[in-house]
């Protein structure tokens, strides 16, 4: 069946243009370089799944015209993947029933502690999205399609991203262990995390996931979780043919 991605946000924790900061990049009048934080759609057969929110989801939403959630999967609980969650809630009016949140116990547990007003039966003090969190431990299947979690390492966290038919989004990760790689082969798009050129703790640098993308072999690679070192016109006339820094907007059309 066909799926379609859309890039919601391809943008490191701070975003691009970085509050505060005049360097090149955040100033450039070129829309491609702003950047809200990562998050990614995935669209089909009539439904729509949320890959994190951001704290910058609502205006995501209003750029792509998104009216309808069924699902969110959570990558992990950093700020820049979770604050949007009380964005949802207008989309949880137009809707019977509530939207199914998915993640492991981790991300269950502070996500329990961050928003616990939306999970107290008792809450009386104004309005909430209405979602419901389930804990996941490995494969899920929504709506016929399997959604494969992928273990990565961001430091010394563990944490997942998403296999879905012949599509991967991995974002934040410095290390991808070798029983992850080895259940990334044969994709026709892959994303994965490219902070910067110079070193980071936490994230992949753009050498090194040039170096994933020629192990793995994706039909099509798009880079995200983007700082404000690199400029998307210049990075990418320095990448290889298949390999792209994504953008907010992007769309693409895969095989689910
Ligand atoms: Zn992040
Ligand atoms: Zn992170």
């Amino acid at each position: 069946m066909e799926g379609v991605l859309t890039v919601l946000g391809s943008g490191t924790s701070m975003g691009v243009p970085t509050v505060g900061c005049t360097c090149a990049v955040c100033t450039s009048p070129d829309p491609h370089d702003r950047r809200t934080p990562p998050s990614v759609l995935v669209q089909f057969d009539g439904h729509s799944v949320l890959i994190d929110t951001t704290p910058d989801f609502r205006q995501q939403a209003i750029r792509e015209g998104i009216r309808y959630l069924d699902a969110v999967l959570y990558t992990h609980t950093h700020a820049d993947h979770i604050l949007g969650l009380d964005d949802l809630r207008p989309l949880t009016f137009w809707r019977d029933g509530k939207i199914a949140l998915y993640a492991f116990a981790p991300v269950v547990r502070r996500l329990q502690h961050m928003f616990d007003y939306f999970f107290e039966g008792d809450y009386t003090y104004g309005g909430k999205a209405e979602v419901e969190l389930h804990e996941i431990s490995g494969p899920l299947e929504l709506f016929g399609v399997c959604f494969e979690p992928i273990r990565v390492m961001h430091g010394r966290s563990e944490i997942h991203g998403y296999r879905f038919g012949s599509a991967a989004y991995l974002t934040d990760f410095s290390e991808i262990p070798e029983e992850s790689m080895a259940r990334l082969q044969g994709l026709d798009i892959l994303f994965l995390d490219a902070l910067r050129r110079r070193p980071h703790p936490t994230h992949s640098t753009l050498e090194n996931s040039v170096q994933l993308v020629e192990r793995l072999k994706p039909r099509r690679a798009f880079f995200t979780h983007i700082s404000h070192d690199l400029g998307h016109e210049e990075t990418n006339r320095s990448l290889p043919e298949n390999v792209r820094l994504a953008h907010d907007g992007l769309k693409l059309e895969f095989e689910i």
